[in-house]
Parts: C-alpha cells; structure tokens; sequence
C-alpha cells in the first residue's frame, strides 16, 4: 500500500536535491563549544546558538548531574497531573525573576510555547499582527489560532500602522515579533511598536529566542535593550540557546495570561514536563546569566569578540550586514559562491554556514557567523584567516 506514496516522496526527494535545498547533517562527535570534532578531526564552530558558552559549562553540567541523582530520569507525566517537580516552579520563578514578569509557564520547547499561546488566548474576534520574517514557531502558532490575521513587511512600522487600523474592529489586538531576525541578526524596533501598540490599544508580544541572556546591560533581551521591558506583555523564549542550550521553551509575562495558559495550552496539557536534569541545567545557566559579575563578564567577552570578528571582517575587505547581535552575516550574494567558500572553510577546519534562497531573498546569499563568549581572539584570527583564504580559491 506504501507504493504511491513511495514513489512521490522519492520524486520530491530529487527534487529537493537537484534544486541543491538538501539539508545535510555533520556529525559532531564531541561536546558542543567552540572546538569541537568532527571524524575525529579538530574544527572550529561558528555557527552555534551557544552565545555564552554554557552548553558544556561545567557549573550547569554538575547542576544537571546532581539533579539526576536527586529527582531521577523523567518525570512520566504532564504537568498538571504528577508532572510538576519543586524545580519546575523554581525555575518560573527564577525566569519571571530575571524578566522582571508576574510569572512564567514552562513549555517542551520554545516551538511549543509559540504554538500554545495564540490558540488558547485568541479566537475570531482577535486580531493577531505578525512580521513577515517570524519564526517558523510563531507562524505555526497563528495558525492554530482561529483569530484573524494580518502580516506586515518586515520592521516596516508604516505597514504595522496599516495592519492596526484595519484591525481596530476586532475585539483585541496583539503584535508578535521576533526580538531579534535571525537570519540578518536585526533587531526589532521595539520602541515604535510599542509606542503603537499603545496608541491602537493593542498588546505586545516578543519571542526573544536569539536575545535572552547576551543583550542588554542585564542580559534580559531585546525589551531591557530597548528600554521597554513593562511594555511587554508576553515574552517567548528558549533554553536551547545561550541559556544553556539543551532544550525547554517558556511564556513569562502578565499573571492572568499565564495563569490562563496553564489551563489552556494545549501543548503544555498534552505533552510530558521538562525532564529534572534539563530543568537543573538550564536554572544554572539562568543564573549564571542573571549574575552581576558573571553574566556581565561573559556578555562582555561574547561582544568584544563579535566587534573584534567584524572589525578584522571589514578590514580584510569583507561585506558584514550592520548590527549589534552576535549573528554577523557576511554577504556574497551568489549563493554557489557562498556555499563554496563554507565548504572550503570546512576543508580547513573552521564550520561556519551558508544561506541562500528561500532561506534569505534570491541574490543575498551569506555565511551566517554566530560568535560566542567561548571563543578567544586567535579563534577569531583562525575564522578570518580562513575566510580570506577562502575568498582567494573561490575566485579563481
Ligand atoms: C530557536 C527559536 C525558537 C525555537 O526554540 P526551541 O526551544 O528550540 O523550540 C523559537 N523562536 C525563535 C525566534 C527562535 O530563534
């Protein structure tokens, strides 16, 4: 009976391949940091969503260890059943701490949380107003959502302005955005939204995956950045990235919102709690981050070396999008050109990525170089040797 389907799916998968869109896994066969192996062969990674370097931090390693002995595997259950663990809520509690929020609801993953939260708040009297460039999650989540929805041109605020006046009818209105686009590393202009948000009397949420814990003075993200972090109704976020980077999402904001979605959210009903050794680990690096002294000191570290990568970039001549995050796109245009320099970089032990459509618009083909807090500067000098080096040999 698998036939028809079979054939199809081998046709897409040729397809998929001859348009060169196939995605291809490296194996990585040691601890996610800035140098890792790969068929036992040293390379240097940049391209990880490990901002501060606390994915194989060995505080949050033996916070994760010791929890595993103290609250086992799993838990083998949903939250609201016999899934909730003293660490559950004192991690909520440490993230609406640290976001300066009335409370936070744990999710699987940030996916999961951008999936629950438009379904279980909004119906078809409310409009929700979307950035064209959100993230897949957040896209996924509209659309569970039966409310009605407009999009506007990414940053674009003239087309935001437009999308809030057609929506004044609808009996509530929320603007979602990304607080940092990922593929560009651009941030969003949170203080005109919000100064819209209040003038079309609409609520404001951010997913600030890409932000939390390396932007702003306290490492609270694109609002504390912006200073507009009580004009934030609803936060999204992940775990998986500079916060450790295993795996967890959550929503931390208004108190009735919250509260609502621990009766509501569907994902956060149906699918199994956070596993204790995942909870431990990500409150270590929470609170590494929230730290004073240490998370000033890795955001310190994690931003020098992203001004240090793209002075020495510009200096050898190379094109950088503009821009205060981490994420340093450096722009080739001709997609073969920028997928062949990455392979040649690789070659020489240094893994960065290549984008280039659909991923980002036709003839803005880059290499997306990600720095890290755990990075050093002869890191960087080895990335920039090789990109030049690159350069030369893609010429020819
Ligand atoms: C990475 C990311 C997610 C997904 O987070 P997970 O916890 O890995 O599911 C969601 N939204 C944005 C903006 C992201 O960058």
């Amino acid at each position: 009976m698998y036939e028809g389907l079979k054939e199809q799916l081998v046709a897409n998968l040729e397809e998929i391949r001859g348009a060169g869109l196939y995605k291809y896994e490296r194996e990585i066969d040691s601890a996610q940091q800035s140098h890792i192996e790969s068929n036992n062969r040293e390379l240097l990674n940049f391209c990880a969503n490990n901002y501060l370097g606390l994915a194989n931090d060995p505080r949050v390693i033996a916070a994760a260890k010791a929890e595993l002995d103290e609250r086992g595997f799993g838990v083998a259950s949903v939250r609201f059943i016999c899934g909730t663990q003293d660490i559950h809520k004192e991690l909520e509690l440490e993230v609406s701490r640290f976001l300066e929020t009335d409370d936070t609801i744990l999710f699987s993953s940030c996916f999961d949380a951008n999936g629950g939260v438009f379904e279980a708040l909004f119906n078809e009297q409310d409009a929700i107003i979307s950035d064209e460039l959100n993230h897949a999650s957040i896209i996924d989540g509209i659309r569970l959502s039966k409310a009605v929805r407009f999009r506007y041109k990414n940053r674009d605020m003239l087309d935001l302005e437009r999308c809030l006046q057609e929506a004044q009818s609808s009996r509530n209105r929320i603007i979602v955005t990304d607080g940092i686009f990922s593929m560009d590393g651009y941030l969003a202009p949170l203080v005109e939204i919000c100064e819209l948000a209040q003038k079309y009397n609409a609520i404001v949420m951010v997913d600030d995956s890409h932000a939390v814990g390396l932007l702003g003075v306290g490492g609270k993200g694109t609002p504390e950045l912006a200073g507009v972090g009580h004009l934030v109704d609803i936060y999204t976020g992940t775990f998986g990235k500079a916060l450790g980077g295993a795996a967890g999402g959550y929503v931390s904001g208004r108190k009735e919102i919250i509260e609502f979605l621990r009766q509501k959210a569907r994902p956060y009903l149906f699918s199994n709690s956070l596993a204790p050794a995942i909870v431990a680990g990500s409150l270590a690096a929470i609170k590494i981050a929230a730290d004073p002294v240490e998370g000033v000191r890795l955001r310190e570290k994690l931003h020098a070396n992203a001004s240090y990568f793209r002075t020495k970039m510009t200096e050898a001549g190379f094109d950088l999008l503009e821009g205060q995050h981490p994420i340093i796109p450096v722009m080739f245009g001709d997609a073969q050109v920028a997928g062949r320099i990455a392979s040649n970089m690789f070659e020489n032990g240094v893994y960065v990525t290549a984008f280039s459509f659909p991923v980002v618009p036709k003839d803005k083909a880059r290499i997306r170089v990600q720095l890290s807090a755990s990075h050093s500067f002869e890191d960087i000098d080895a990335c920039v040797g090789a990109f030049v080096d690159a350069r030369s040999k893609a010429s020819l």
